[in-house]
Protein backbone atom coordinates (compact mmCIF):
# COMPACT_ATOMS: atom_id res chain seq x y z
CA UNK A 1 0.00 0.00 0.00
CA UNK A 2 1.44 3.82 -1.20
CA UNK A 3 0.42 6.45 1.84
CA UNK A 4 0.42 9.96 1.63
CA UNK A 5 1.47 10.86 5.26
CA UNK A 6 0.78 14.38 6.58
CA UNK A 7 0.62 15.90 9.95
CA UNK A 8 -0.26 18.75 12.06
CA UNK A 9 -1.83 20.66 8.75
CA UNK A 10 -2.87 23.38 11.64
CA UNK A 11 -5.48 24.45 9.55
CA UNK A 12 -3.46 25.56 6.53
CA UNK A 13 -5.03 24.79 2.97
CA UNK A 14 -3.38 26.30 0.58
CA UNK A 15 -0.59 23.79 2.62
CA UNK A 16 -3.28 21.21 2.08
CA UNK A 17 -3.71 21.86 -1.21
CA UNK A 18 -0.01 21.62 -2.15
CA UNK A 19 0.63 18.71 -1.08
CA UNK A 20 -2.68 17.23 -2.45
CA UNK A 21 -1.87 18.40 -5.49
CA UNK A 22 2.28 17.43 -5.74
CA UNK A 23 1.48 14.04 -4.51
CA UNK A 24 -1.28 13.46 -7.21
CA UNK A 25 -0.98 9.78 -8.35
CA UNK A 26 1.45 8.75 -6.06
CA UNK A 27 -0.26 7.28 -3.15
CA UNK A 28 -3.67 4.98 -2.07
CA UNK A 29 -4.30 6.49 0.81
CA UNK A 30 -4.46 9.03 3.43
CA UNK A 31 -2.56 8.69 7.10
CA UNK A 32 -3.00 12.06 8.80
CA UNK A 33 -1.19 12.50 12.31
CA UNK A 34 -3.40 14.95 14.13
CA UNK A 35 -3.50 18.79 14.45
CA UNK A 36 -5.66 18.92 11.78
CA UNK A 37 -6.61 22.60 13.19
CA UNK A 38 -5.08 25.30 15.59
CA UNK A 39 -3.08 28.35 14.40
CA UNK A 40 -4.14 28.85 10.77
CA UNK A 41 -7.14 30.54 9.58
CA UNK A 42 -9.07 27.51 7.37
CA UNK A 43 -9.93 24.72 9.61
CA UNK A 44 -13.42 24.23 8.22
CA UNK A 45 -11.95 23.97 5.02
CA UNK A 46 -8.84 21.53 6.21
CA UNK A 47 -11.49 19.04 8.17
CA UNK A 48 -14.19 18.91 5.30
CA UNK A 49 -11.60 18.05 2.61
CA UNK A 50 -9.76 15.50 4.51
CA UNK A 51 -13.25 13.51 5.38
CA UNK A 52 -13.81 13.29 1.63
CA UNK A 53 -11.03 11.88 0.87
CA UNK A 54 -10.15 8.30 2.17
CA UNK A 55 -8.27 8.91 4.98
CA UNK A 56 -7.15 7.38 8.51
CA UNK A 57 -6.87 9.83 10.85
CA UNK A 58 -5.73 10.23 14.28
CA UNK A 59 -6.59 13.06 17.07
CA UNK A 60 -3.84 15.80 18.08
CA UNK A 61 -3.92 17.66 21.19
CA UNK A 62 -5.32 21.01 18.90
CA UNK A 63 -7.77 18.83 17.65
CA UNK A 64 -9.15 17.84 21.38
CA UNK A 65 -8.75 21.70 22.89
CA UNK A 66 -11.37 22.02 20.16
CA UNK A 67 -13.97 19.82 21.06
CA UNK A 68 -13.52 20.43 24.40
CA UNK A 69 -11.04 17.45 25.18
CA UNK A 70 -8.17 19.43 26.84
CA UNK A 71 -7.51 22.22 28.85
CA UNK A 72 -6.32 25.39 26.87
CA UNK A 73 -4.48 25.95 30.13
CA UNK A 74 -2.33 23.50 28.20
CA UNK A 75 -1.12 25.64 25.46
CA UNK A 76 0.91 29.28 25.68
CA UNK A 77 -0.69 32.45 24.79
CA UNK A 78 -0.53 32.04 20.88
CA UNK A 79 -1.85 28.85 20.63
CA UNK A 80 -4.65 29.75 23.16
CA UNK A 81 -5.33 33.04 21.29
CA UNK A 82 -6.12 30.67 17.75
CA UNK A 83 -7.52 28.17 19.88
CA UNK A 84 -10.57 30.89 21.11
CA UNK A 85 -10.62 31.62 17.37
CA UNK A 86 -10.94 27.95 16.22
CA UNK A 87 -13.70 26.85 18.34
CA UNK A 88 -15.96 29.57 17.36
CA UNK A 89 -15.61 28.71 13.75
CA UNK A 90 -15.67 25.06 13.88
CA UNK A 91 -19.29 23.70 12.58
CA UNK A 92 -20.83 20.93 13.32
CA UNK A 93 -19.69 18.69 10.00
CA UNK A 94 -15.70 19.55 11.85
CA UNK A 95 -16.35 19.03 15.82
CA UNK A 96 -18.46 16.01 14.56
CA UNK A 97 -15.41 14.31 12.40
CA UNK A 98 -12.82 15.16 14.90
CA UNK A 99 -14.59 14.19 17.85
CA UNK A 100 -14.85 10.33 16.16
CA UNK A 101 -11.10 10.63 15.72
CA UNK A 102 -9.48 7.84 18.18
CA UNK A 103 -5.69 8.48 19.64
CA UNK A 104 -4.31 5.39 18.56
CA UNK A 105 -4.84 3.80 15.00
CA UNK A 106 -3.46 0.58 13.89
CA UNK A 107 -3.90 -0.23 10.09
CA UNK A 108 -2.04 -2.45 7.61
CA UNK A 109 1.01 -3.31 10.25
CA UNK A 110 0.99 0.52 11.21
CA UNK A 111 0.43 2.18 14.45
CA UNK A 112 -0.70 5.69 13.72
CA UNK A 113 -0.61 8.66 16.88
CA UNK A 114 0.08 12.08 17.32
CA UNK A 115 2.95 12.40 19.88
CA UNK A 116 4.32 9.49 21.50
CA UNK A 117 2.71 5.78 22.72
CA UNK A 118 3.39 6.65 26.11
CA UNK A 119 0.90 9.50 25.82
CA UNK A 120 -1.03 9.91 22.51
CA UNK A 121 -2.29 13.29 23.05
CA UNK A 122 0.46 15.54 24.58
CA UNK A 123 4.06 13.42 25.09
CA UNK A 124 6.74 14.19 22.13
CA UNK A 125 9.20 11.87 21.05
CA UNK A 126 12.33 13.61 19.98
CA UNK A 127 15.24 11.65 20.75
CA UNK A 128 16.60 8.12 21.17
CA UNK A 129 15.53 8.08 25.22
CA UNK A 130 11.83 9.19 23.60
CA UNK A 131 12.41 6.33 21.20
CA UNK A 132 13.56 4.02 22.98
CA UNK A 133 10.59 4.24 25.56
CA UNK A 134 8.14 4.27 22.70
CA UNK A 135 9.44 1.34 20.90
CA UNK A 136 8.69 -0.70 24.26
CA UNK A 137 5.31 -0.19 23.19
CA UNK A 138 5.22 -0.47 19.37
CA UNK A 139 3.78 -3.67 18.37
CA UNK A 140 3.55 -3.11 14.90
CA UNK A 141 6.87 -2.39 12.53
CA UNK A 142 6.25 0.65 11.76
CA UNK A 143 4.88 3.83 14.14
CA UNK A 144 3.90 7.12 12.72
CA UNK A 145 3.58 10.22 15.14
CA UNK A 146 3.49 13.75 14.52
CA UNK A 147 3.35 16.91 16.96
CA UNK A 148 7.04 18.13 16.69
CA UNK A 149 6.48 19.63 13.64
CA UNK A 150 10.04 17.92 13.03
CA UNK A 151 11.22 14.95 11.24
CA UNK A 152 12.56 12.06 12.51
CA UNK A 153 13.49 8.71 11.63
CA UNK A 154 14.13 6.21 14.50
CA UNK A 155 14.61 2.28 14.56
CA UNK A 156 15.46 -0.11 16.23
CA UNK A 157 16.96 -3.64 15.56
CA UNK A 158 16.84 -7.17 16.76
CA UNK A 159 19.45 -6.37 19.86
CA UNK A 160 17.82 -3.85 21.30
CA UNK A 161 19.51 -0.91 19.74
CA UNK A 162 17.91 2.21 18.94
CA UNK A 163 19.51 4.21 15.93
CA UNK A 164 18.28 7.95 15.00
CA UNK A 165 18.93 8.19 11.45
CA UNK A 166 20.06 11.28 9.95
CA UNK A 167 17.54 12.13 7.34
CA UNK A 168 17.48 11.93 3.41
CA UNK A 169 15.47 12.64 1.03
CA UNK A 170 14.86 8.70 0.25
CA UNK A 171 14.90 6.31 3.51
CA UNK A 172 14.85 2.27 3.07
CA UNK A 173 13.50 0.67 5.76
CA UNK A 174 13.77 -2.53 6.97
CA UNK A 175 10.15 -3.50 7.61
CA UNK A 176 10.98 -7.13 8.64
CA UNK A 177 14.38 -7.04 10.96
CA UNK A 178 13.70 -3.60 12.36
CA UNK A 179 10.91 -1.53 13.85
CA UNK A 180 10.66 2.06 13.12
CA UNK A 181 9.21 5.20 14.38
CA UNK A 182 8.74 8.12 11.88
CA UNK A 183 7.47 11.48 11.68
CA UNK A 184 7.19 13.17 8.29
CA UNK A 185 6.98 17.00 9.82
CA UNK A 186 4.44 19.23 9.47
CA UNK A 187 2.29 20.18 6.00
CA UNK A 188 0.87 23.68 7.64
CA UNK A 189 3.51 24.72 9.85
CA UNK A 190 6.61 23.65 9.23
CA UNK A 191 9.43 24.00 11.76
CA UNK A 192 13.02 23.51 11.51
CA UNK A 193 13.86 25.86 9.23
CA UNK A 194 12.45 25.36 5.93
CA UNK A 195 8.82 27.02 5.68
CA UNK A 196 7.68 24.82 2.72
CA UNK A 197 4.85 21.88 3.43
CA UNK A 198 6.40 18.54 4.39
CA UNK A 199 5.06 15.81 3.76
CA UNK A 200 6.00 11.46 3.88
CA UNK A 201 5.31 8.54 1.88
CA UNK A 202 5.36 5.28 2.67
CA UNK A 203 5.18 2.67 0.69
CA UNK A 204 4.64 -0.58 2.54
CA UNK A 205 5.20 -3.18 0.25
CA UNK A 206 8.63 -1.65 -1.07
CA UNK A 207 9.73 -0.56 2.17
CA UNK A 208 10.08 3.18 0.89
CA UNK A 209 9.74 6.33 2.96
CA UNK A 210 10.24 9.35 0.85
CA UNK A 211 10.11 13.15 2.74
CA UNK A 212 9.02 15.49 0.26
CA UNK A 213 9.04 19.56 0.53
CA UNK A 214 6.28 21.66 -1.61
CA UNK A 215 6.20 25.28 -1.63
CA UNK A 216 2.70 27.18 -1.11
CA UNK A 217 1.27 30.70 -0.80
CA UNK A 218 2.74 31.86 2.30
CA UNK A 219 1.94 35.90 1.88
CA UNK A 220 -1.33 34.96 1.21
CA UNK A 221 -2.14 32.78 4.59
CA UNK A 222 -0.53 35.68 6.32
CA UNK A 223 -2.69 37.77 5.22
CA UNK A 224 -5.96 35.91 6.03
CA UNK A 225 -4.46 35.57 9.04
CA UNK A 226 -3.91 39.48 9.61
CA UNK A 227 -7.69 39.72 8.39
CA UNK A 228 -8.92 37.65 11.53
CA UNK A 229 -6.35 39.10 13.63
CA UNK A 230 -4.90 35.79 14.45
CA UNK A 231 -1.59 36.10 16.39
CA UNK A 232 1.43 38.05 14.66
CA UNK A 233 4.16 35.94 16.39
CA UNK A 234 2.10 32.56 14.44
CA UNK A 235 1.59 34.42 11.19
CA UNK A 236 5.52 35.24 11.31
CA UNK A 237 6.40 32.53 12.35
CA UNK A 238 5.15 30.55 8.91
CA UNK A 239 7.46 32.31 6.52
CA UNK A 240 10.28 31.68 8.80
CA UNK A 241 9.48 27.83 9.22
CA UNK A 242 10.29 28.36 12.53
ZN1 LIG B 1 0.89 20.62 15.96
Amino acid sequence: MRYLVISDIHANFPALQAVLQDSEGTWDRIICLGDVVGYGPFPNECVTTLAELPVTAVPGNHDWACIGRLDLNYFNEHARAALVWTREQLDSDSMEFLSSLKPVVREDNLTLFHGALTGPITDYILDSRDAEENFSLLQTPVGLFGHSHLRFYFSRGMNGQVVSHSLSQRNSLDLVHRKNLLNPGSTGQPRGGDPRAAYGLLDTEKGLWLLQRVEYDIPGVQQVMEEYSLPEYLIRRLAEGR
